[in-house]
């Protein structure tokens, strides 16, 4: 049998004694080994994925906040040495929704420790939207839907846009998910929605919901298909501009949050200097992300979000 160490919650997929993993490799927390030997004894095996019901926290979490609150658990570009790439943790009552994938996912939830709230870690995230195909902002996807199939078992939701969602699988992952080989050569066929509920966004503007969250989205100004986000629980409102080029339209669409984070940086991002330009009243509700390594955070002329921040709106 397995150590807690490697499922936490007790929450093992399978509860009918098919384990195949020995104590050597869990005293070793080789998890990519377990995930391999789980993975035999798994295969199509729903009601095993079901048995943790989501409102359960396998990590201890404590109760969810009732307010709209933003978890930074990454503030980097796709070239960052300094930190995790950009990702926010979003929650509402029984609602926990994670902001893009970035490599090193279990790592930087990790390391948010208890900076701003409880600590928490893959299986504590009920649902992921993925903003767009760039591996800064889902390349810790892959980690996170292997992990919840064939080692905790708990079947998490994913949102994106139809293009983002058609190419995250075409593109992105199937290589590594879509058929896996067990060690006496059996081979199964897997699709995304073998991996997580997938649920499309509807068109932009018009919204949707994420357990307590109401969303909408906006197409920005992107190499690639990209989604900017207003999130709203109760009365209060957080934006989030996503990758973007400097778009007054799109900053005009977020400029009702209570909260706005909106990216810089240099080349085909949004200059700094745009939104120093920018009006007072938009100005004192936005905080930057996605900055460059070498941006002066302590010095800088509007607020960076740090990573560990939790904005309680
Ligand atoms: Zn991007």
């Amino acid at each position: 049998m397995l150590g807690a160490s490697l499922f936490p919650g007790g929450g093992r997929a399978d509860g009918d004694g098919k384990e195949t993993v020995t104590e050597d490799a869990a005293a070793k927390g080789n998890a990519a080994a377990s995930v391999l030997a789980r993975s035999v004894e798994n295969w199509g095996d729903d009601d095993a994925r079901s048995v943790i019901p989501m409102e359960a926290s396998a990590t201890g979490y404590p109760p969810r906040t009732m307010t709209l609150s933003v978890r930074v658990v990454g503030v980097g570009d796709a070239f960052t040495a300094r930190y995790y790439n950009a990702c926010l943790l979003v929650e509402s009552a029984d609602t926990r929704l994670l902001i893009d994938a970035p490599p090193a996912l279990a790592r930087a939830l990790r390391d948010l420790g208890d900076r701003g709230g409880p600590v928490i870690g893959l299986d504590d995230v009920d649902h992921v939207l993925i903003t767009h195909l760039h591996g800064d902002h889902m390349g810790g996807l892959e980690q996170f839907l292997f992990w919840r199939r064939f080692v905790t078992g708990r079947r998490a939701t994913l949102h994106a846009i139809p293009e983002v969602l058609a190419g995250l699988w075409d593109a992105r992952l199937r290589g590594g998910m879509e058929v896996l080989m067990d060690a006496d050569g059996a081979r199964h066929p897997l699709t995304l929605a073998d991996y997580a509920e997938v649920l499309p966004m509807p068109a932009a503007g018009e919204e949707f919901r994420v357990g307590a969250l109401t969303l909408a989205w906006r197409p920005t100004v992107h190499h690639i298909p990209t989604s900017a986000l207003r999130i709203r629980a109760g009365a209060a409102t957080f934006g989030y501009s996503a990758d973007t080029a400097f778009d007054p339209s799109l900053i005009a669409w977020l400029a009702s949050a209570d909260l706005l984070l909106h990216e810089t940086n240099h080349g085909t991002h949004t200059p700094l200097d745009r939104l120093v330009g920018l009006d007072d009243s938009v100005r004192e509700r936005m905080k930057l992300i996605h900055y460059p390594d070498d941006h002066d955070v302590a010095g800088s002329p509007i607020r960076c979000a740090c990573e560990g921040d939790r904005y309680d709106l």
